[in-house]
């Protein structure tokens, strides 16, 4: 891959997309942290990564910036966005904590993806210079799908204990 006007145009639109995702992220996380009373630790770990979304959204927006595009097209990109899953966090069943954990799962690989995409694209297409931003953003997508991974069993016994002490209304 090189430099050509052809790359350039599937980074930029790979890095809008991006944004649009984060957009996504910060609309699915902020209603289920607002919910949950039953899983402060879920609350906890969703709070630390809405400020590391925020972080994440500068970060594409500087590098957008250092390929001079500018921001007017990233607002209407993030609008049209629509994700399938975000429709999961807002049900009102209950077991809305175990929904919203597969979802959220499948949400951080689907950013892992993204991020590994476009990094390959940013040190084989020739613009190595927003590589380290993306590998930031993508360290912190792999942490989170960890810790999503690392706490499923202990959200699913702890929804079933509640479950059995009928206290299933509140996530
Ligand atoms: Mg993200
Ligand atoms: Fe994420």
């Amino acid at each position: 891959m090189a430099d050509t006007s052809e790359i350039r145009s599937i980074f930029v639109t790979g890095l809008k997309n991006a944004h649009a995702m984060e957009n996504q992220a910060l609309s699915i996380m902020k209603p289920q942290v607002s919910r949950i009373e039953n899983y402060p630790e879920v609350a906890a770990r969703l709070e630390q990564h809405i400020r590391e979304t925020e972080g994440q959204i500068k970060r594409l927006e500087d590098v957008l910036e250092s390929l001079s595009e500018n921001h007017s097209a990233l607002k209407d990109m993030a609008l049209s966005f629509t994700g399938g899953m975000a429709a999961m966090g807002h049900t009102a069943a209950g077991d809305e904590i175990i929904k919203n954990s597969l979802a959220n799962f499948a949400f951080e690989n689907y950013e892992i993806a993204a991020y590994k995409a476009l990094i390959t694209i940013a040190e084989h297409g020739g613009f190595p210079g927003p590589a380290p931003a993306l590998k930031t953003n993508l360290d912190e997508e792999i942490a989170m799908a960890k810790w999503l991974d690392d706490n499923l069993k202990s959200v699913t016994m702890k929804f079933a204990s509640l479950k059995e002490a009928g206290e299933s209304a509140k996530i």
